[in-house]
C-alpha cells in the first residue's frame, strides 16, 4: 500500500496535518494506535477543548530555540482556525485571557478534524501499531496491519503526558533512530509537590487563591489550588513550565496590597494576626498560614521584625517543591526533539529528507491556555504545504 503521505499519530496535529495535506490531493494515511482518534483533544479543556488563544504570540511558547515557532504561528494563526470552527457552525466563548473554548464539546473539535479529513480523503487506521520503520527510496513501515510505504513521513505521536489515554515515546525514538537530537523532556503544565510535606497544609487540599507566582524572570497571575501534597491551580500550572528544583518559587498571595503598609496601617488593631490575614484571604488558609509560621497574637503586640517577617511571607512566599506530580498529571511535555533539527518552514528534518515532526513531539511547549493546541494546528499546516 503505497502513499504519498502516512501520519503517525491521529491527534490533534496528525489529523490536521492529514486533512491539509489531503486538500492538496495527497494520498495520505494516519496511523492510530488508540481505538479512537484524538482522545487528547476529547479531554482537553474540561471536555470543552481550548483550542486557540486568541493573542498566541512567541513568546507564550518554550523552545530551546524560541524564534523557531514564529514562521508558522505567523503562517496559520488562531484566527485561521478560528474561521475553520465557524464554518463547521462550532458554537464558542473567550473563558478569559483569549483562551477560546467550545460552548458544548471537545468532541465537535474531533467531528470536524474528522470531516475534513474525510473531504481531504484521508485514510484512517485505528488499533494500528507501527513496529518498524525503515527509510529506503520510501519510508517502509511493518505495522499489525501490514507494510505500508511512503514517499513522507510525519510524526505526530505527542508527548509523555497522560500515558493512560495512549501517550508513547514513539516519536523520540524515531528521532534517535534518525540521529536526531532530543532536548530532555519532562511534565510541564504540571501540579507541583512542597519539599516539606507539612501534615498542616493537608487542611489546605482544596483552598484556592489569587496570587503572583513567579520564577526567575517569569511571573503569572492566577489562582493556586492546594493540594494533598503541593500546589496546583493555573498560576502554578503555568510556572511549572519554568520551575527549577534547586531554586524556590515566589508567591505574592496579597497581590493588590503592600503587606507591609497594610500591617502597619493596622498597627493598634486589637485583631489577633490570624482573624485580620482571614479579610484578604480564605479563613482557612489564614489559620494554618499563622499557626505555622507567626505568633498568632493581637497586631498591636507584634513587634517590628516580626510585622516585616509576616509582610515578606505575604508578598514574597519563597516555597520550595521537590518534584512535580508527573506525567499522568502533567498537561504537556517540556523538551523533545531538537528543533534545530528541523526546518520552520515546513517541520522536515534537515537530516532527513521527507522525515517531518510536527505538534507536541517536538521541542515547543505552550503556555497553558490554548496556545499548545495552536502550535499542533500551525505546526501541522507548515508541514501539509510542504507534503
Ligand atoms: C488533560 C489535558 C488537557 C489539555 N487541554 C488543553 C487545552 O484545553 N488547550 C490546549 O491548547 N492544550 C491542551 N492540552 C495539550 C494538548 O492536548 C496537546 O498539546 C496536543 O494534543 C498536542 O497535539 P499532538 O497532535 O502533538 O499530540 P496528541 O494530541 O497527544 O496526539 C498524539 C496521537 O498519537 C498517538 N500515538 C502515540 N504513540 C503512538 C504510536 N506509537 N503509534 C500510533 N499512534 C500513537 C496518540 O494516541 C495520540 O492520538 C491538554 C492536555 C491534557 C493532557
Amino acid at each position: 500500500m503505497k502513499f504519498d503521505a502516512i501520519i503517525i499519530g491521529g491527534g490533534a496535529a496528525g489529523l490536521f496535518c492529514a486533512a491539509e495535506a489531503g486538500k492538496y490531493g495527497r494520498k495520505v494515511l494516519v496511523i492510530e494506535h488508540n481505538a479512537q482518534v484524538g482522545r487528547k483533544i476529547l479531554i482537553s479543556g474540561g471536555g470543552r477543548c481550548n483550542f486557540t488563544n486568541a493573542g498566541t504570540k512567541a513568546e507564550n511558547f518554550i523552545s530551546k530555540n524560541p524564534h523557531f515557532c514564529k514562521s508558522a504561528l505567523a503562517r496559520y494563526t488562531p484566527q485561521d482556525f478560528i474561521e475553520l470552527v465557524k464554518k463547521h457552525r462550532i458554537e464558542f466563548y473567550e473563558k478569559k485571557l483569549g483562551q477560546l473554548f467550545c460552548k458544548e464539546s471537545s468532541r465537535l473539535i474531533v467531528e470536524m478534524l474528522l470531516a475534513e479529513c474525510r473531504t481531504g480523503k484521508v485514510e484512517i487506521r485505528t488499533n494500528c501499531s507501527v513496529k518498524n520503520v525503515e527509510k529506503n527510496e520510501f519510508f517502509e513501515l511493518e505495522t499489525n496491519k501490514g507494510k505500508f510505504v511512503s514517499e513522507s513521513l510525519v510524526i505526530a505521536t505527542g508527548g509523555l503526558s497522560f500515558p493512560k489515554i495512549g501517550a508513547t515515546d514513539f516519536g523520540y525514538k524515531i528521532a534517535r533512530q534518525f540521529g536526531l537530537k532530543i532536548i530532555e523532556t519532562r511534565p510541564a503544565l504540571v501540579p507541583l509537590v512542597f519539599e516539606k510535606i507539612d501534615q498542616s497544609y493537608k487542611r489546605l487540599a482544596g483552598v484556592s487563591i489569587d496570587t503572583i507566582v513567579s520564577s526567575g524572570k517569569s511571573s503569572f497571575r492566577e489562582n493556586i489550588l492546594f493540594t494533598h501534597r503541593g500546589l496546583s491551580g493555573p498560576a502554578i500550572l503555568q510556572i511549572s513550565n519554568y520551575w527549577q528544583k534547586e531554586k524556590a518559587v515566589s508567591l505574592d498571595i496579597l497581590p493588590n496590597e503592600n503587606a507591609l503598609e497594610l500591617l502597619e496601617k493596622n498597627r493598634e488593631s486589637k485583631q489577633n494576626l490570624d482573624n485580620f490575614l482571614s479579610r484578604f484571604l480564605p479563613n482557612r488558609f489564614a489559620e494554618v498560614f499563622t499557626e505555622l509560621n507567626f505568633p498568632n497574637k493581637p497586631l498591636y503586640q507584634l513587634n517590628r521584625k516580626e510585622i516585616e517577617k509576616i509582610a515578606e511571607n505575604l508578598n514574597h512566599w519563597q516555597v520550595k517543591f521537590n518534584e512535580t506530580e508527573g506525567f499522568h498529571k502533567a498537561e504537556v511535555t517540556l523538551g523533545g526533539v531538537d528543533t534545530n533539527e528541523l526546518s520552520s518552514q515546513t517541520m522536515e528534518t534537515k537530516r532527513v529528507k521527507n522525515l517531518y515532526f510536527i505538534g507536541e513531539v517536538a521541542d515547543v511547549t505552550g503556555w497553558l491556555g490554548g496556545y499548545n493546541f495552536q502550535w499542533a494546528w500551525a505546526s501541522a499546516f507548515a508541514a501539509a504545504q510542504s507534503l
